[in-house]
């Protein structure tokens, strides 16, 4: 029996796969303010040009630099588990697997973009980037990769996770990077936010806005901007994810896998995880691939797939996506990470496409899949996380309940171990189910009223293949 499946240095994968080069419908392009298409030079400001180049790409395999491995290798290849104690716990039929990117020394799946991120960036000859960061992995991360590149670092952190999650300040701190809460006095989006809402949660969208607006208004020209998410070179650098899992699963003997599960903020470690599986879906496999996202923040179940803003200062180009609007203000739930109103354009397109199928979970049901999962696997995981153990644990009892033998697979995103506040509210019977209606949905998207529209594009094409 074989319950922790690992991979040696020299088994990691060497190129990162690009769910672009095999999507059935090409992605549509970001758009300018002008609603034409935007132009690598026009996000030069923005970011290095070898990030700008990967964005844009449409090659399938893009090899990982010598320099970005020998990072990685500090904690990749990471292993992948078996759930024995879960599966006898559910007393299901399937056997159920997660890949634990909880090993990385930010305690998630972030350092695997933020290393070759802040490579790249070295590489161009950056010296310093911003970045913005919800429950303060994405900021953790970047400050990690950072230190270990020579470049500066400075995070705007949503202030609702800087006041309930102070550890990872320290961590940053610790790995010199410099972190404050969002919406600030620093930048021009942030003290707009503050006249209007002097008592906002911060959102996301809000400290996107500041630390684009931080990294272009720098006049040495020497600073770039850092998204930890959403973008298409981020989804690229996560696929080392389900690369190795591909692998591991081999290994261990499996040869199909029927379910592939990843909880969704922006979609990277979902992405990661799913994409080299994506493509055998496109090649004719039956797999269900499930987003999970949280019931307050239902971007991919229950909103439109339209042209918007990353931001809520509309810095960013629109991106075609899935999104309840802009300025949209989740409930301060503690899964601060799902908390984003759009989503990474290839897992929209892919949604579209019917590749993928999301489900929104509420947050009570995650965690108490959570402390189920610490105390059968023994790992606390992150709130974020807890999406995807309760997504599991529902397929896994819908396998019992059909007698089936099911292969579940989930991306165990990070650890729990500076979330404990979450916990905390859900012991003392703190926490509450925030469910949000359509008509809220609704409201939230009248702002997005006269911005283009993106052609909804269904070919069906990759269901032919299984025929
Ligand atoms: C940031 C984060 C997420 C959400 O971001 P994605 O880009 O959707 O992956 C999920 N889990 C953990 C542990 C995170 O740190």
């Amino acid at each position: 029996m074989m319950t922790r499946v690992v991979l040696a240095e020299d088994e990691m994968p060497r190129q990162w796969y690009n769910l672009a080069a095999d999507l059935p419908t090409p992605l549509l392009p970001p758009l300018g303010p002008d609603g034409k298409p935007v132009s690598p030079d026009m996000l030069a400001p923005v970011f290095p040009m070898n990030l700008i180049e990967q964005e844009v790409s449409t090659e399938r395999w893009i090899d990982i630099p010598a320099g970005v491995l020998e990072i990685l290798h500090r904690w990749r290849p990471s292993p992948l588990h078996r759930a024995y104690a879960l599966e006898k716990y559910l007393g299901t039929p399937a056997r159920i697997y997660y890949k634990n990117e909880s090993v990385s020394p930010a305690g998630s799946h972030k350092p695997n973009t933020a290393v070759p991120q802040a490579w790249y960036n070295k590489q161009f000859g950056i010296k310093k980037l911003t970045t913005e960061t919800g429950a303060g992995q994405w900021g953790s991360a970047l400050s990690f990769a950072c230190a270990l590149l020579g470049l500066e670092c400075k995070v705007f952190m949503v202030r609702i996770s800087f006041e309930q999650k102070p550890y990872r300040k320290l961590m940053m701190q610790a790995w010199g990077g410099t972190c404050i809460p969002s919406p600030s006095t620093e930048t021009q989006a942030g003290r707009d936010v503050l006249a209007k809402h002097p008592d906002t949660p911060g959102s996301l969208g809000i400290a996107i806005s500041e630390a684009v607006e931080a990294a272009v208004t720098d006049t040495t020209g020497q600073t770039r901007y850092s998204l930890g998410s959403v973008l298409n070179h981020v989804m690229l650098h996560q696929t080392i994810i389900g690369l190795e899992a591909k692998k591991q699963l081999a290994k261990i003997g499996e040869k199909n896998v029927d379910v592939v599960i990843g909880c969704a903020g922006g979609g990277s470690n979902f992405a990661g995880l799913s994409f080299p599986f994506t493509a055998d879906k496109i090649n004719g496999a039956n797999i269900e691939i499930i987003p999970v996202e949280p019931a307050s923040c239902p971007t991919l179940t229950k909103a439109p797939f339209i042209y918007d803003h990353g931001d809520v200062a509309k810095m960013t180009p629109l991106l075609p996506m899935h999104s309840l609007g802009h300025s949209f203000v989740p409930e301060a739930i503690h899964a601060g990470g799902l908390r984003y109103h759009g989503m990474a354009p290839l897992v929209s397109q892919a949604v579209v496409e019917g590749l993928h199928t999301p489900m929104a979970i509420p947050q009570l049901e995650c965690f108490k899949a959570a402390v189920t999962f610490a105390r059968t696997e023994g790992i606390i995981v992150a709130p974020e996380t807890s999406h995807a153990v309760a997504a599991t644990i529902r397929k896994a009892m819908e396998a019992k309940e059909e007698g089936k033998e099911k292969v579940i697979i989930f991306n165990l995103s990070g650890h729990g171990l500076l979330d404990l506040n979450g916990y905390d509210m859900y012991f003392q019977g703190k926490l509450e189910d925030h469910e949000l209606h359509q008509d809220e949905v609704d409201e939230a998207l009248a702002e997005l009223k006269g911005l283009p529209k993106p052609e909804v594009r269904r070919t069906g094409k990759w269901k032919l293949a299984r025929l």
